[in-house]
């Protein structure tokens, strides 16, 4: 054991509840993890202490705020290892940031008849803004597939490469097969061809360390609701030369410099892209998981997160008619599998009834599903206050629910 598991579950106020008079076990942290008591109490200080509207007033309240919020910027940077504050951009999530680097990028470089690269392995978030785009600005998407084991075929990727081809867009990890993609390799492909990549770090922040600078990543985008943080919080990290050239996202407020009805000047970065009043209080917290995380380890939580998935692999494994989806070596604590003969919803809700917290779904990834010629999964996944006796419990469960079928 590499960190006090009792201890750290003491953190989380929600893990000590019981469901259906049962303890509650959540395995469903791909879609959203929990949070620490430092977090609730950062967000209730906040509003208790010093909440005012960030960077616009001269008064104590709005000082402090704008002081609390820059830190996170801050800390959001270092944990990343960007060069400067100025391409940490907040947004409200993944989706909000793929969707500016969708509109903005796409208009500033996207012209008619080029073409975007996109895994078969995407979150629908990172699809459907790309696919928005190509409609505005008559450019195509073109897919670049997995193999059956959950596997991208990167060696597919230099023929899926034109002389139009302006950006690959790909996961990090893959919030259905838990693969671990080589984004490194892949960012080196796409710059020794001239393109760019977008890379969704969404299930890959909390549980990896990121280095945008050694990955060497154009755009790089998370959710802090995924990272034990505050839902409503996300972050788009941007290459600054990029940045500059692409118009804002939206307009409003803290994005100007100056307003007159003859013409607009925009502010610096990274607030042209921060229109209106953002989610003072959920960036502030952010900061206080950020912290946390780094208390733990990043390293930490994800060997022992390697452990559970281990762990329950070779358990579920031993069920018979289960086929788990998503078998590389390289790969986060996500399980996403189906029983043959039952339907993964029926799953679900029994495991429920056990007190045990899945998903299941399409979890936003129509053509991976499409791939594997299912409609769903049932998906466990992990985080580093679950526990080997919390597997115990779901996969006794899990029997329990198959043998009534
Ligand atoms: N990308 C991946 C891989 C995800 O797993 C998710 C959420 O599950 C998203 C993007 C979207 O994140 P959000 O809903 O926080 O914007």
């Amino acid at each position: 054991m590499i960190f006090d598991i009792d201890k750290i579950r003491q953190d989380f106020p929600i893990l000590q509840q019981k469901i259906y008079n049962r303890p509650l076990v959540y395995f469903d942290n791909a879609a959203t993890t929990q949070r620490p008591q430092r977090v609730i109490d950062a967000l209730t200080r906040t509003y208790t202490e010093y909440y005012g509207n960030i960077h616009r007033a001269a008064h104590f309240l709005a000082d402090k705020a704008t002081e609390a919020y820059e830190q996170t910027r801050e800390m959001v940077r270092e944990l990343i290892n960007a060069e400067s504050r100025e391409q940490i951009i907040f947004t409200k999530g993944t989706t909000e940031s793929i969707n500016l680097v969708a509109f903005s990028f796409g208009e500033a470089f996207i012209q008619e008849g080029d073409e975007i690269i996109v895994s078969e392995m995407e979150h629908h978030s990172n699809i459907v803004p790309w696919q928005l785009m190509a409609g505005r600005k008559g450019a195509k998407i073109v897919m670049l597939p997995i193999d059956d084991d959950g596997r991208l075929q990167i060696e597919k990727l230099e023929s899926l490469i034109s002389n139009r081809t302006k950006l690959i867009a790909v996961t990090h990890v893959s919030n259905v097969l838990g693969t671990i993609n080589p984004v490194k390799q892949i960012a080196q492909i796409a710059h020794s061809n001239g393109i760019r990549i977008l890379i969704d770090g969404a299930q890959a922040a909390a549980h990896l360390r990121i280095d945008v600078q050694d990955l060497d990543a154009d755009f790089y985008a998370f959710s802090a609701h995924k990272m034990y943080g505050p839902n409503g919080v996300g972050v788009l990290y941007g290459k600054k030369e990029l940045l500059e050239q692409m118009p804002p996202y939206q307009g409003g407020g803290e994005m100007i410099s100056e307003v007159k009805f003859a013409g607009t000047t925009y502010n610096e970065l990274p607030y042209k892209f921060e229109a209106g009043t953002p989610n003072i209080s959920g960036v502030i917290a952010f900061g206080a998981a950020i912290g946390y995380l780094q208390q733990i380890g990043i390293e930490n939580a994800a060997a022992w997160e390697t452990e559970l998935l281990n762990y329950a692999t070779k358990q579920l494994l031993t069920i018979p008619g289960l086929r788990i989806y998503g078998t590389q070596v390289e790969k986060s604590g996500v399980i996403s599998f189906n029983v043959e003969g039952v339907h993964f919803f029926d799953l679900g809700t029994m495991l429920d009834k056990f007190g045990i917290a899945v998903r299941t779904g399409h979890h936003c990834a129509d053509p991976l599903m499409d791939h594997f010629d299912i409609q769903g999964t049932v998906r466990a996944s992990f985080a580093f206050y679950n526990t080997k006796e919390e597997i115990d419990v779901f996969v006794a469960a899990l029997k329990k629910v198959i043998s009534m079928f």
